[in-house]
């Protein structure tokens, strides 16, 4: 489903280009839990922007179902966003003003999901998560952890085929950070295409493969179960 080829992307100052990723090559088939590691500044958050077609590499082609996708006008991108991706970010970027269940409906609205259907899949989720009371808080209102499982639930209530995970456990303790991961490891099951950053060696394990990057550069692509 997605294939880098030769990705480069560097930043121009006066006297110098630094490059943060240099001639990328992967493919990640559909139903991969992917994980990719690395020290900080190796390129990691990246390389997962421009699968997520919200950073564009310098050189290089993305190739998503065989249609190349970095000359895509902005409205076809969004297309993608909306309807293919979902993003879990460190930050969890959740809408201060809107409720738990708001925000989880946010983007089901965006899709064009009728409201009956909405509110299935909302409640679903709700109950997956273990929610159901808090539906009506704040963002405010929640733990760092209750606030990333909304924007985890936000993330695939569209029920994305592919997952982009930045540090999805980052500033979580441990026994939160299973949980999360769990979630993913059962989403992966169920068929999503998931692909994680993670500074964590027993997180990055319940991925099947896992890819390190080293200076913006490929060190090791190895399948791990
Ligand atoms: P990681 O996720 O592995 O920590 P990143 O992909 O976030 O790495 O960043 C890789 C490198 O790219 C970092 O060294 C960062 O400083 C550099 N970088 C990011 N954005 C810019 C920019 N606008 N100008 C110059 N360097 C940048």
């Amino acid at each position: 489903m997605i294939r880098l080829t030769d990705i480069d992307k560097y930043y121009d100052s006066k006297f110098q280009r630094t490059f943060v990723l240099k001639g990328i090559n992967i493919t990640v088939n559909d139903g991969e839990f992917l994980s990719v590691m690395g020290p900080s500044g190796s390129g990691k958050s990246t390389l997962l922007n421009i699968i997520g077609l919200l950073d564009t590499p310098s050189a290089g082609n993305y190739h998503l179902y065989d249609e190349p996708v970095l000359d895509l006008k902005e409205k076809k991108k969004v297309e993608y966003h909306r309807n293919f991706m979902g993003f879990i970010f460190q930050a969890y970027h959740l809408i201060e003003e809107m409720t738990v269940y708001e925000n989880i409906e946010t983007p089901l609205i965006y899709k064009g999901v009728k409201n009956k259907d909405r509110k299935a899949m909302v409640a679903d989720l709700l109950d997956r998560f273990n929610m159901v009371a808090k539906k009506d808080l704040f963002p405010a209102q929640l733990s760092g952890g209750q606030q990333q499982l909304v924007g985890i639930a936000r993330a695939i209530v569209g029920k994305p085929k592919l997952l982009l995970a930045d540090e999805p456990t980052g500033n979580l303790h441990s026994s939160q950070g299973e949980m999360i991961m769990d979630v993913l490891k059962t989403l992966n099951e169920e068929g999503m295409t998931i692909i994680q950053v993670t500074h964590n060696e027993k997180f990055a394990n319940y991925g099947k493969r896992i890819v390190r990057l080293e200076d913006g550069l490929i060190r090791t692509d190895e399948i791990v179960k």
